[in-house]
């Protein structure tokens, strides 16, 4: 051991002592930590089992075969080289992004919780080996950050400036990787007792606190989450400085734009502003410095904004940040069925929304947290382990590339923050299943599996038979070691109450509520419940059983007038699960199905199907098409829905959770026109753009609510670009019709400075076309260009993009 190891031990032993005396300004509410909370059967288990056997040793892989650990040692090697005086040689990064260290980390953090759960020396040795590497990668005086460290005389990436941390407010991800390091060593050390990790994060946050701490530097880190890991830090140590860091990097806020939620001071922020997962980092992280500071200025501030996300942007599946361009919030009541919902904004959510239940003590942000996670989150991965979801849109039309290049579930993705972000929060889930406070238990999560906490001053263990999400049958077996007196809170969830969330952003068609009961010991307990939770006090001896039944209708949900998406469509839940419609049950389509008022829907358990999962069975539906003339014939169908998590785990089929209530509303496919049918090129595209959303049929004036996927270039800025159809014959073509896309204010794209439209002759030659009317450049509404008729296999458009802006289109349509 080092001097400096003993150095941290002690300071971290001095922690442990301190943490106990900072307790009384920590959350009120304190979690049963994931390590004594056992989950033996049911979803949550399953998913928990094939996420420590599959998902942790793969993403442990990706973190080596995807080059992300060579970024580590090749940083070491450049300080080697360095430092014997070599400087005629230049290492490159192998990846893509600066942020890639990141994912290591938190890959690493996720590893360590299934260590916590269940020791394995095998991935100890493993985890010990990427960490030598790490640390070998850290600069003497504490600096951690591959790609500056391999590139010290020039800056690697657009992102970096010359000098440290500058560009952190905007695209750097300096700070946003120290966060996730920080979390991953604090992790690390409680699963194994290792300080290999901790010691390197300590050695950064020293580093941090000589920078920042006299507070002249006020820099927002661009991308937050180094807030959540300071908090973890101070928690760890007790060491003071790094709660004032974290606090300190919150109050820099206030000076920048909403992509980074740095346009207002955070305090006085009311609205979900910006890129998703930033600002639901941010929030958990101001959740953290409120309870350990006291400081209740920022309680009331994510207290607003938690309000505006619950009543106005949330998907009915728990899913936020919906709009593509910046990643980000859309407006209020934005809630398009074709939207992004990052896996990563899931997982953040649920971490801000537990944190506001530890403050508070209140049911409904447990409720909301299980929407997510039983819906949204759980989307993020493949009941195999090993496929991802970035972007967890609620339709998909069974072909397109969006998720990130791929369709369906990719194995990593070359920006793979959401992989890891799912190991390690499926990792930990069983942290979220009950919490204490003072002599009362809260039970938030149904899960069959078993609690040990200390409530008061006796040590309870709680063992819950159930087969929740499925049934609303619980049976929960108190065995305390004496007979002793505390109070049990059964959450009773909004969903039985006729409530799918607290707003009035979705509603039920029958919102009547369920009758749920209690029975102690086989006698009926009545009780009003409280802030969310039924609350049973009594002197509780070994062996009582309190059972409680959560009744389960199939329920019909109707969004809020406001949402453009949602009118004259319902979508479907049973429980805290949300339903979807895939092809592969349906005869291959889902966006012709109609739900009218007297279709009949029934649950039935299917043992075998996609890891056993309750399925809803339609009868008297229809489903629609559009006749030769035009109009809109039915015919009456039986239909299956599935539960929403688990879409794409059969193959490539389309799949949507809102279905029309009548014949009018459903989404039929327009008639295929030249354009449509034509093959796109571009001159550039990045991952996860399509060209194919130039000629899907998808215009702006049809949705009003900003869901129409676009076409750009980003991150091109001024170049000269182009996109071209090439159609099935040679075509007679005289216009064009194009929508440009503009998305100032969120992201990099403007109206390009001038346009032309070429086509391809015989020689197969790009021509001018003659005669053509004006190129019109115009926000949003469509454009229209006529010409001088031609006959051809294949048309471009020539698009010049701005200085210093990138440009695109949502639709390109020919005449
Ligand atoms: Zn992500």
């Amino acid at each position: 051991m080092t001097t400096s190891t003993i150095l941290h031990l002690a300071l971290v032993l001095v922690g442990g002592a301190a943490t106990a005396v900072h307790a009384a300004s920590d959350y009120p509410v304190q979690p049963v930590p994931f390590t004594d909370v056992r989950l033996t059967g049911g979803v949550l288990h399953a998913r928990q089992a094939t996420n420590s056997a599959v998902t942790m040793p793969f993403a442990l892989g990706q973190c080596e075969s995807s080059q992300r650990l060579r970024n580590f040692d090749l940083a070491a090697e450049t300080l080697r080289r360095r430092a014997a005086g070599e400087t005629d040689f230049q290492n490159k990064p192998p990846t893509q992004y600066p942020f890639d260290d990141s994912d290591v980390f938190k890959a690493i953090e996720g590893a360590a919780f299934c260590l916590s759960v269940q020791p394995d020396a095998a991935v100890a040795a493993q985890l010990e080996d990427m960490i030598r590497r790490i640390a070998a990668a850290q600069e003497p005086d504490g600096y951690l950050y591959t790609w500056r460290t391999m590139h010290p005389d020039s800056p690697a990436h657009d992102w970096i400036h010359r000098e440290r941390w500058l560009k952190a407010p905007q695209l750097s991800h300096e700070l946003y990787n120290l966060g996730h390091l920080y979390e991953a060593g604090v992790a690390h050390f409680q699963a194994t007792g290792s300080l290999s990790l901790l010691d390197v994060c300590l050695k950064s946050a020293e580093l941090l606190h000589r920078d920042f701490g006299d507070g002249e530097l006020r820099i927002a880190p661009g991308h937050q989450v180094i807030e959540m890991g300071l908090a973890k830090l101070y928690r760890q140590t007790g060491d003071e400085r790094w709660i004032e860091l974290a606090r300190f990097f919150l109050d820099c806020r206030g000076n920048g734009g909403t992509y980074s939620q740095d346009h207002q001071p955070v305090v006085d922020q009311v609205e979900a502003v910006g890129h998703a997962v930033r600002a639901n980092y941010l929030y958990s992280g101001m959740a953290d410095v409120a309870a350990l500071t006291g400081d209740q200025r920022y309680l009331a501030a994510i207290s607003r904004i938690w309000e505006n996300v619950v009543s106005k942007k949330l998907h009915v599946t728990g899913g936020c940040g919906a709009r593509g361009a910046g990643e980000a919030y859309g407006d209020n009541y934005e809630l398009p069925h074709r939207c992004y919902n990052e896996t990563c904004a899931a997982v953040a959510f649920l971490f801000w929304n537990h944190r506001m239940f530890l403050m508070t003590g209140d049911a409904q942000y447990m409720d909301v947290f299980e929407r997510t996670l039983y819906n949204g989150a759980l989307s993020g991965v493949s009941l195999s382990g090993d496929r991802f979801f970035y972007p967890n849109p609620l339709e998909y039309d069974g072909q397109s590339a969006g998720n990130h290049g791929h369709a369906g579930r990719a194995p990593w993705f070359g920006c793979a923050c959401c992989p890891p972000n799912i190991l390690r929060t499926i990792a930990s889930l069983g942290g979220y299943v009950a919490a204490v406070q003072g002599d009362k238990l809260f039970v938030n999560l149904y899960a069959e599996g078993e609690v040990t906490a200390t409530v008061g001053d006796t040590k309870v263990r709680l063992q819950q038979i159930t087969r929740y999400p499925w049934d609303g049958t619980v049976d929960l077996r108190v065995n305390s070691e004496n007979p002793s007196r505390f109070t049990l809170c059964l959450r009773i969830p909004g969903w039985v109450e006729g409530r799918p969330l607290p707003s009035d952003l979705y509603s039920y068609d029958d919102p009547t509520p369920a009758r749920w009961s209690l029975q102690v010991n086989g006698e009926p307990f009545s009780v009003k419940p409280a802030h969310g939770y039924a609350a049973i006090t009594r002197e509780w001896k070994p062996g009582d059983v309190v059972t409680l039944d959560l009744p389960m209708p199939v329920r019909r949900v109707a969004g809020h007038p406001k949402v453009a998406a949602t009118r004259g469509q319902v979508a479907l839940e049973r429980g805290p699960v949300v339903y979807a419609f895939e092809g592969v049950d349906n005869e291959g389509t889902v966006f012709d199905t109609v739900l009218p008022a007297d279709a009949t829907l029934r649950a039935e358990h299917q043992p075998d199907l996609l890891g056993g999962v309750t399925v809803l069975r339609v009868a008297n539906a229809q489903k629609a098409q559009r006749t030769d003339s035009g109009e809109v014939a039915t015919e009456v169908a039986s239909l299956t829905a599935i539960p929403y998590a688990v879409w794409a785990n059969r193959g490539l089929s389309p799949m949507t959770v809102w279905v029309a209530r009548t014949p009018d509303r459903a989404r039929l496919a327009p008639r295929p026109t030249v354009a449509s049918r034509a093959k796109v090129s571009v001159s550039f595209h990045r991952g996860g753009m399509d060209p194919a959303r130039l000629n899907d049929q998808q215009v702006p004036e049809n949705a009003p609510d900003g869901s129409v996927p676009n076409f750009d270039f980003w991150p091109r800025k001024g170049t000269a670009e182009w996109v071209a159809y090439e159609f099935t014959e040679s075509t007679r073509v005289n216009g064009v019709t194009v929508w440009w896309f503009d998305d100032t204010g969120t992201g990099e794209c403007r109206l390009p400075v001038s346009w032309r439209v070429l086509y391809r002759t015989a020689a197969d030659e790009w021509q001018p076309v003659t005669g053509a009317s004006e190129y019109l450049i115009r926000k949003r509404d469509p454009v229209r260009v006529t010409f001088d008729p031609v006959t051809t296999r294949g048309l471009r458009l020539e698009i010049q993009l701005p200085p210093d802006f990138s440009a695109g289109l949502y639709e390109w349509e020919v005449e």
